[in-house]
């Protein structure tokens, strides 16, 4: 029997593509690790702004980088649970004043270079479906398999707006649409690492698919090159 060899599955694109709904299927699924970036460059911002620091001061950011230990976990049920130096900040990583900031701390390349170096740790011996804005570009350009995840600006924000409502938030969409295109603008417009699908990136556009429709075509994929994989 071939031997079965873990690959590297990155999943990148813009907010509210269902970029974390389709990784956490396939990685269910192939019983790979799920390793959302995004989760790391919040919990950077939740401390920053959490110990005052101020967000212009790119030394300051790149220190507080170095002396903070984030970790993510995965619990019994197979949630993901994010601390920052032992502190569980699982949902304080999603309000929207970490969600507003966060694209500030992450266009500081020496912070981005402290994250980079962890996720390249954390995923390199494969087994791992890690999805955020650069991965297929620059924490694994080597990676097997790539997707770039999109759908219209309308459609993410309708997907963003039925989430929030049904966890019982009050929301507008108009809100929603505005802070996703600056989100979607200040991330492709950066200078370092900016959003972009990777050359060799399939890219997916799941504006009038269903989540369990674009899973199940990624998964297809994922399986296909693992087999092909383990004959090389
Ligand atoms: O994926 P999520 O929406 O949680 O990411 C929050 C922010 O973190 C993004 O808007 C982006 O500015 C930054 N990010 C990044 N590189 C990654 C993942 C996230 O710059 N690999």
């Amino acid at each position: 029997m071939a031997k079965i060899k873990k690959l590297i599955v990155a999943i990148d694109g813009p907010a509210g593509a269902g970029k974390s709904t389709i990784a956490k299927i396939v990685a269910r699924e192939m019983s790979y690790l799920y390793i959302d970036t995004g989760a790391m460059y919040r919990a950077l911002t939740w401390k920053a702004l959490e110990t005052q620091t101020h967000l212009h001061d790119e030394a300051a950011l790149v220190d507080l980088a170095k002396r903070s230990k984030i970790a993510l976990k995965q619990d019994k049920k197979g949630l993901m649970r994010v601390f920052v130096d032992r502190e569980e900040v699982s949902g304080k990583i999603r309000s929207e004043r970490v969600s507003r900031h966060t694209n500030e701390i992450a266009k500081v390349q020496g912070v981005r270079e402290i994250l980079r170096n962890k996720q390249h740790l954390m995923g390199r011996t494969g087994g791992v479906v890690m999805e955020g804005r650069d991965i297929g570009t620059a924490v694994f350009p080597k990676a097997q398999v790539k997707f770039y995840l999109d759908a219209s600006p309308h459609e993410r924000a309708l997907r963003r707006y039925h989430e929030l409502k049904a966890k019982g938030k009050r929301v507008s969409l108009e809100r929603i649409a505005h802070a996703l295109a600056q989100r979607d603008y200040k991330d492709k417009n950066r200078g370092i690492s900016p959003l972009m699908a990777a050359p060799d990136a399939i890219v997916i556009d799941s504006t009038s698919m269903t989540l369990e429709q674009v899973a199940k075509k990624i998964l297809n994929f994922v399986r296909i090159n693992e087999a092909m994989q383990g004959k090389k």
